[in-house]
This record gives C-alpha cells, sequence and structure tokens, in this order.
C-alpha cells in the first residue's frame, strides 16, 4: 500500500509516499481502509520533533474508512464497519491500523468526509467547552482562531452552551466566518490588540475562560484579560511553545486557574469518548452543528497539506484523501 513515512525530523517538503507492506491488526485492533485522513497540527509537531516519536515513523492520526479486517479479541466490530478514529497511527496512508477501544461507529446519515473532520477537532471542541471549563449561560469565553478548525466548532458548542463568545482571527474574512459560526463579538488582532480590546468589550471585567491553541505569541496577554479566578485552557500551539512558567504569576494575576489539557484526558474511557462522539454527530445530524471542510487533498500531497495547515491561511478541516 502507500503511505507517508516520516524517516528523519524535517518539513513539510520532506513528505513522500512509500509503498509499504499493508499491516495486519494485532489483538484488540482493527484495520480500517482509509476514505479520509485528517490533517492536523500535531502530525507538524510530530514531523519537527516538538512531540518525540519513534523513527521510521507513519504519519497521520485521524481518520475515517471501513473496517476490513480484525484482530483477536475484538469483538465491537467487523469487516464492513463504516468507522473513524483520532488516534490511529498512519493514517496517511491506504490502510491503518486502529486500537478497537478508540474507534467511533458512524451512523448511516453522516458522511465520511464529516466524520473524520469532528474527531480530533470536533470532539477536542466538545471537550474544552464542556468538559477543561463547562460553559453556562453568563459566562463570557474569548476563543483565539475563532475560524480554524477547532476554533468554528468550538465557537457553536460554546454558543450552544448559552455563552457569550469573544474571538480572535487574523482577516476580515476570518471574521466573517466566526460571526457567522455564531461569536458574539471578533477581532481581528492584526488590526487591534485583543488585550485592550476585551478589556473594553467586557467593561473592564475579563473574561472567565480563554480558549487558547495559538500558544507562545497569545500566553501571556491571555492572561492578562481574564477575571478574577479565570481560567486559561491552554490546549494547542500554534505558534510555538509556551516557555517555562512562574506559577506565582496566576497569584498577581487573580488567583487564575491554568489548564493544559488534551482531547485524551476528556475521553479517557471508551464510554467518555463515544459519549462526546454521539453528541458532536447528533448536532450535525439536526442542523445545529456546521462543519466546514475546506479542501482535500490526495495522498501526495499530504506535505502541502499539512504546509497550508501551518500557512494560517485555511479556515475549518483538511483532509487527505488516499
Ligand atoms: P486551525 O485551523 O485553528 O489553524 C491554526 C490557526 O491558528 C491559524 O489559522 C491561525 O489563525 C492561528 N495562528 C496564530 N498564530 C499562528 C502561527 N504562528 N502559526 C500558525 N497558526 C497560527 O488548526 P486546528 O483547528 O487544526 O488546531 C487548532 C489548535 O488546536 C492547534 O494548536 C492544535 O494543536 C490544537 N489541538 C489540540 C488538541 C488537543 O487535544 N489538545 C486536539 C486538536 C487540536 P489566525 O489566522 O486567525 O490567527
Amino acid at each position: 500500500m502507500r503511505a507517508v513515512i516520516v524517516h528523519e525530523y524535517g518539513g513539510t517538503e520532506t513528505l513522500r509516499v512509500e509503498d509499504v507492506p499493508i499491516p495486519e491488526p494485532g489483538a484488540n485492533q482493527v484495520r480500517v481502509r482509509v476514505e479520509a485522513s485528517g490533517v492536523n497540527f500535531i502530525d507538524l509537531y510530530q514531523l519537527r520533533g516538538w512531540y518525540k516519536v519513534k523513527l521510521p515513523h507513519a504519519l497521520g492520526l485521524e481518520a475515517g474508512g471501513v473496517v476490513d479486517a480484525v484482530g483477536s479479541g475484538v469483538t465491537d466490530f467487523r469487516a464492513g464497519d463504516r468507522v473513524a478514529c483520532a488516534s490511529a497511527p498512519g493514517t496517511y496512508g491506504e490502510y491503518t491500523i486502529a486500537p478497537a477501544a478508540r474507534v467511533v461507529p458512524l451512523p448511516d446519515d453522516l458522511d465520511t468526509k464529516t466524520a473524520t473532520a469532528l474527531m480530533s477537532q470536533g470532539i477536542t471542541a466538545h471537550a474544552m467547552a464542556l468538559g477543561a471549563f463547562p460553559l453556562r449561560p453568563e459566562r463570557v469565553a474569548l476563543i483565539h482562531a475563532g475560524a480554524g478548525g477547532v476554533g468554528l466548532l468550538l465557537t457553536q458548542i460554546a454558543k450552544r452552551a448559552g455563552a457569550r463568545v469573544i474571538t480572535t482571527v487574523s482577516t476580515e474574512a476570518k471574521a466573517a466566518l466566526s460571526r457567522a459560526a455564531g461569536a458574539d463579538d471578533v477581532i481581528v488582532y492584526s488590526q487591534v490588540d485583543f488585550e485592550p480590546e476585551v478589556r473594553r468589550l467586557t467593561g473592564g471585567a475579563g473574561v472567565h475562560v480563554v480558549y487558547d491553541s495559538v500558544g507562545k505569541d497569545t500566553f501571556d496577554r491571555s492572561l492578562n484579560v481574564l477575571r478574577p479566578r479565570g481560567t486559561l485552557v491552554l490546549f494547542g500551539q500554534a505558534s510555538g511553545a509556551v516557555p517555562p512558567f512562574d506559577v506565582q504569576v496566576l497569584n498577581q494575576k487573580g488567583g487564575l486557574f491554568l489548564t493544559r489539557p488534551s482531547m485524551g484526558h476528556y475521553t479517557a474511557t471508551r464510554d467518555e469518548l463515544l459519549a462526546r462522539a454521539r453528541d458532536v454527530f447528533a448536532w450535525v445530524a439536526d442542523g445545529s452543528l456546521t462543519v466546514r471542510v475546506e479542501r482535500t487533498y490526495p495522498l501526495e500531497e499530504t506535505g502541502h497539506a499539512l504546509a497550508d495547515l501551518e500557512s494560517r491561511k485555511t479556515t475549518g478541516k483538511l483532509l487527505v484523501l488516499p
């Protein structure tokens, strides 16, 4: 089969498609014939060596497709089942092996591309808005990268929970998308510094929570726009890793809370994973959650897709179709 294998850490231009043997599922694993692979920042973090992986490494973690073989001990799935997964190493390929416990069955009325687009970004958005800092009416949230893949979904889920949502984006075109997703106020940060603007928009009070996936470039100012006892949910580092941090700052700025969650912490059990997936699938089915798949790429253009994600020009989800 064809697959994208990383032999040494490097840039997106180094990625090549290779012929490799079709992998066999081990105990409690399923083999999935991949129809769509989700393009994610974690692929970039692994490719660049920011997150260490064992080399050579089959790149890609998120896929949707059809079960084609099952290993011993698998009782929940059989060949022919439509499924998706956000933790199946090697999804930029024609087949991937996934741990059965992390695989989600797809409802008949949900197409595979949409389901794939939801597995990482949708379930993360659900986990951040309803798990890491549970939103409800009267809560004011600031969401960075409001027109990004997670950002558009997180905004919609936050509005659904009744919160007031302020977002930051880099361009007017992204601002229009963020508003369409339900943001109450959108700050085009290339024109206005978000720190004084959030203060102005909240009458000086600050926000209850900042959902920050940008990291290095926004971290300090995200802390500055929190109200006393507010929470910074730092769930990504699109601009780079936040340097070592003096916890005394949390005291000085008002007894703040800081958490650095991953989707995995909020899908720790199979029941929790399935419950979050069921919610986002149901909201898409009833039309209350919109998924934006911006572009698809052939497998040979996986490097191109990752470069586009990194370029900050994309909105919504990018998929590779092997
Ligand atoms: P996005 O579509 O949000 O793309 C990233 C966006 O971040 C850009 O479009 C850009 O928006 C903004 N950005 C600001 N500064 C930079 C920079 N220096 N380089 C690149 N982008 C920048 O991506 P995703 O929705 O796929 O992911 C968003 C974040 O969520 C990532 O950090 C990712 O790691 C994280 N994530 C975390 C998970 C977890 O389990 N913790 C799971 C899934 C995603 P703008 O132009 O508006 O500034």
